[in-house]
């Protein structure tokens, strides 16, 4: 297994990359228990095997993370300057909602 890449996201199993000499393009992919794993995934090919690695080890999380990170950043830029109106509330909201981010509601009081 390689150490820098993360396990498949579907399985648990190990990544591998390999390279794509017809296209000069470097590719991961799910390697380990391939017998168990219900899909078959795979990155596009990228021009580096480090880049490829990237790519693969990018989940949804540290996207929705980054992209939350950014929302708060700017909420505050805006609140200092005093111009944070409702209308970029609701945006951040919509994100929430559109991420399945709003809450339960279970625990709405
Ligand atoms: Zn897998």
């Amino acid at each position: 297994m390689d150490e820098e890449l993360k396990p498949c996201p579907f399985c648990g199993g190990d990544a591998g990359v390999s390279e794509i000499r017809a296209r000069h393009a470097f590719s991961a992919y799910c390697s380990g228990r391939s017998h168990q794993c219900a899909v078959t995934v795979e990155t596009a090919g990228y021009e580096s095997r480090e880049r490829a690695i990237a790519a693969w080890n990018t989940r949804r999380n540290d996207l929705v993370i980054e992209d939350l990170s950014m929302l708060i950043r700017m909420m505050v830029t805006k609140h200092r300057r005093g111009n944070l109106d409702e209308e970029y509330c609701q945006k951040a909201m919509d994100y929430l909602q559109r991420e399945g981010l709003q809450g339960s509601v279970l625990r709405a009081s």
